[in-house]
């Protein structure tokens, strides 16, 4: 398989351990609660192939992993390991990314109630230093230990095309779950918002890059600003709503850096403007912004009340249940 080497990055290693938008449906509906085959199928809406197969690559890559139901009983359920679990915060972050932004998949939770403050409530991400919000701007980067460059498999990176708008509505594992997708999102964070420049620093082919472009635009997550009149010259940049995806970006980082370890140390290190500490995250309940275990959450399927651009529009669904353990 053909390599290209990129700028090391633990989002790398983290995409490359999540998998595309099947294996990250699957995680979601882990931690809410899904432990046997038919649970995944019926929520995630994937072929039993296709399931099954990503199944059998998150249980490879660690994230899950297989055990009897009952003691001597030949049925196998899928549980989080730690790892899996360790992606609690991400998990909460892209959801609430998702539902403020009405991206949530059909059938997906609509609503998450924290069980302390008895509210439903959107996750944020924090500062455990300052408690201050975390937002892109205020974030700053220099390299740590592990900088340099890695080199990464091709093949896995040309998952998906959008070859027509109707393919283009992205849910929120979509960010993610095309690694191409979420590189040109993160150069973003990294202040690169010229064509030839974004191609440069990811080595992107240019038909894949116009393409992802083009979707991210679509979805309202970057937009054009012409900054030469002859020939007509854009640049890219985040909209509010790409600003926003920071978050959850982030926090896939800090997992892949928590547990992919590489062994020269973190490729990046932030630092949180406002109280210049290194940056640590905590994820808190939007409401109470009290931090977030996963004991104390429920996941619900009616919808909840978010801003007007936001509006999720998911019909309410089931009952509350109590998310996996
Ligand atoms: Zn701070
Ligand atoms: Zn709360």
């Amino acid at each position: 398989m053909p390599f290209k080497s990129l700028p090391r990055n633990s989002v790398h290693r983290a995409l490359n351990a999540l998998g595309d938008r099947w294996s990250q449906l699957i995680i979601r509906e882990a931690f809410w609660g899904a432990s046997q085959f038919g649970d995944f199928h019926d929520r995630c809406g994937m072929a039993r192939s296709t399931l099954a197969n990503r199944l059998k690559a998150l249980v490879k890559n660690g994230i899950l992993e297989q055990r009897p139901l009952k003691r001597g009983m030949a049925r196998q359920d899928y549980h989080l390991t730690p790892r899996g679990r360790g992606l609690f915060d991400y998990v909460m972050l892209a959801w609430g990314w998702g539902v403020k932004w009405g991206m949530v998949s059909p059938g997906a939770a609509t609503t998450l109630v924290h069980a302390d403050c008895g509210k439903a409530m959107l996750p944020e991400m924090h500062c455990e230093q300052c408690h201050g919000r975390i937002t892109m701007r205020e974030c700053t980067y220099t390299p740590g230990p592990g900088a340099g460059t890695e080199r990464v498999p091709v093949q896995r990176m040309h998952r998906r095309r959008y070859p027509d708008e109707r393919e283009m509505t992205f849910e929120v594992v979509d960010i993610t779950g095309d690694r191409w997708t979420a590189l040109v999102i993160s150069t973003q964070y990294f202040g690169i918002h010229r064509f030839d420049d974004i191609q440069s620093y990811l080595g992107i082919a240019t038909n894949i890059l116009t393409d992802r472009l083009r979707a991210l635009e679509a979805n309202g997550i970057v937009e054009r600003r012409l900054y030469d009149l002859v020939p007509p010259r854009y640049e890219y940049w985040l909209t509010k709503k790409g600003m926003d995806t920071y978050q959850h970006s982030l926090s896939l980082m800090l997992w892949g850096d928590e547990w992919l370890k590489d062994p020269k140390g973190p490729p990046l290190y932030i630092r949180h403007k406002p109280c210049g500490h290194r940056l640590g995250a905590a994820v808190v309940c939007g409401e109470c912004k009290q931090p977030l275990q996963l004991e104390a959450v429920t996941v619900g399927r009616a919808k909840i009340a978010t801003k007007p651009e936001a509006a999720s529009a998911k019909p309410p669904r089931g009952t509350r249940k109590r998310v996996a353990r």
